[in-house]
């Protein structure tokens, strides 16, 4: 997606990725995107001033690659900026998913004048992060905020990341489909959101059941950070938001301490997509660190580190 300089999104278009894992495959749709979408949105009517890319790993805040995580391991210390920026030539600037949802809620979404908030997504993996004290918490090595790997259950399924029982395992799409395999077969997402909101009771049990399992996981977050909002995202909770909230009021109200659980609301995202909004709010961010307004009041940008 493009966005201008008033954070406005003006273009916006899907690229479906044949193999997410093959850089050179992924990199080569990402800069057909980006020149597709300039020239939709800004052939004759400007300058394009950088490429944000949301990438769902940790990132170094020092080398800004891909992080050792045990995800993802084709993409641990893949030079994703230099490697884009050689293709597009243009300033490119790389931040996490969920960090950069984070940034998003922060600018235009929920989280807009919220100092403690806490993001989820619950898509086809389970992303998040955390904004204390108006900061976006990234921890030593770039990893704060993965509640997708927060441990619910010790002796469950072994999750990608090499540990046992995770937050992901039990609370994403593939979760669900697992979950419903046995009373419907093999069920895609369109399928899965059908059948509930059909009122289809397994359906509905396999998805309150997700509900459950995070709020299991937030109301310890809530116990530990004593936010005043968490914010739940992705496309299972716009797919079937009343149910799963319903589930994660009843855990937080068992689960967290009281005046802890009173401080805090629970809301929907507003945004469809907050991971690349908050990669556009990076290029937006430095553009606006580089502005140089000259004695005729036309502006420049000097040169971009990234
Ligand atoms: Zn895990």
């Amino acid at each position: 997606m493009a966005a201008d300089l008033a954070h406005v999104v003006v273009a916006a278009s899907d690229y479906p990725l044949v193999d997410p894992l093959d850089i050179d495959q992924a990199l080569g749709v990402v800069a057909r995107a980006v020149r597709d979408v300039i020239d939709e949105a800004v052939s004759g009517h400007g300058e394009c001033l950088g490429v944000g890319v949301a990438i769902p790993a940790p990132i170094d805040p020092e080398t800004l690659r891909p992080a050792p995580s045990s995800c993802h391991q084709l993409w641990v210390d893949a030079p994703v900026r230099e490697l884009l920026r050689e293709r597009v030539g243009l300033p490119v600037y790389v931040g996490n998913h969920g960090n950069l949802a984070v940034m998003a809620e922060r600018l235009w979404g929920a989280g807009r004048r919220v100092d403690d908030f806490i993001w989820i997504g619950l898509d086809a993996n389970v992303g998040g992060g955390i904004c204390s004290g108006g900061q976006l918490l990234r921890g030593r090595d770039g990893f704060a905020g993965e509640l997708g790997h927060i441990v619910v259950d010790p002796d469950g399924e072994i999750c990608r990341c090499g540990s046992q029982g995770c937050l992901e395992t039990v609370a994403s799409l593939g979760s669900i489909q697992r979950a419903l395999r046995p009373v419907y077969g093999q069920v895609e997402p369109d399928q899965i959101f059908a059948l509930i909101n059909r009122g289809e009771p397994a359906a509905l049990r396999a998805i309150t059941n997700i509900g459950t399992q995070v709020g299991v996981a937030v109301s310890t977050l809530i116990n530990i950070l004593n936010p005043s909002l968490f914010i739940v995202g992705g496309v299972l909770s716009r797919q079937c938001g009343p149910v799963i909230l319903d589930a994660i009021r009843v855990e937080m109200d068992r689960r967290a301490l009281p005046v802890a659980r009173r401080s805090v609301q629970l809301r929907f995202s507003t945004l469809r997509r907050p991971e690349p909004l908050g990669a556009a709010a990076l290029v937006l961010m430095d553009a606006s660190r580089r502005l140089v307004i000259d004695r005729k009041g036309k502006p420049h940008w000097e040169q971009a580190a990234g």
